[in-house]
């Protein structure tokens, strides 16, 4: 998949996270990106296209104390973090709609104060998300990821195995073993850099059988 970039690329982004824009063997325009800048910068890139100043679900002016990103396809589902899925919104707004995807959560503002429709939406919706965690468990449109066993990317690898102890690396070990799927897309570069999705390829290649593991290529990004 190609990330949304902009025209121009603030020369804010690239004085401090070290991104800049330029054209590939001649042809089409590609973000260059330091590898351990990829988050920062997406974020950045994101309030420079969608704007820092208005909460994109409730349209209440933000502030710095209030100001968040949210991601469009949640997280919890392999929603990952590029513009094309990210808007700046308050922290409000943001914690209200969890896990929901867009479209959910509009229906739900819509029924939230209808005892009843709220009950059978909330079980709906339930049933709808125990069913993907049981496929591939993530929410993602299909063309932007492919499910691979084959895990030859760069990565860099730590000498000790702390990365074991995180949350994060904890949590994506328990739904392995709840549903059978690893559920967190490994993002990586169009020249192979893994830049997000690091503890789900951990765990796939510390499995004993390779599993299908969902890749995320950003065609228009090069890791420097
Ligand atoms: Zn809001």
């Amino acid at each position: 998949m190609n990330i949304k970039l902009p025209r121009r690329i603030d020369k804010r982004i690239t004085e401090e996270y070290g991104a800049y824009l330029a054209p590939n063997r001649g042809k089409e325009r590609v973000l260059y990106v330091p590898q351990a800048m990829f988050e920062k910068t997406m974020y950045a890139l994101t309030y420079q296209m969608k704007g820092d100043d208005i909460c994109y679900y409730c349209g209440n002016p933000l502030t710095s104390s209030t100001r968040s990103l949210d991601h469009l396809y949640p997280r919890d589902y392999g929603g990952i973090s590029v513009p094309n899925n990210l808007v700046p919104c308050c922290k409000d707004c943001n914690g209200k709609k969890n896990n929901f995807t867009e479209e959910e959560y509009y229906r739900f503002k819509s029924v939230k104060y209808d005892y009843e429709l709220k009950k059978a939406f909330l079980e709906k919706i339930s049933k709808k998300h125990e069913e993907l965690r049981r496929k591939e468990g993530i929410i993602l449109p299909k063309e932007w990821y492919t499910l691979q066993r084959d895990y030859n990317v760069l990565v860099q690898i730590n000498s000790t195995d702390s990365y074991k102890k995180t949350s994060q690396y904890i949590r994506v070990t328990e739904l392995y073993e709840t549903y059978g799927s690893i559920c967190k897309p490994v993002v990586i570069t169009s020249n192979h850099v893994v830049v997000d999705g690091f503890l789900a390829l951990m765990l796939a290649k510390n499995l004993p059988n390779k599993v299908k593991v969902p890749f995320v290529t950003l065609d228009n990004v090069i890791a420097i």
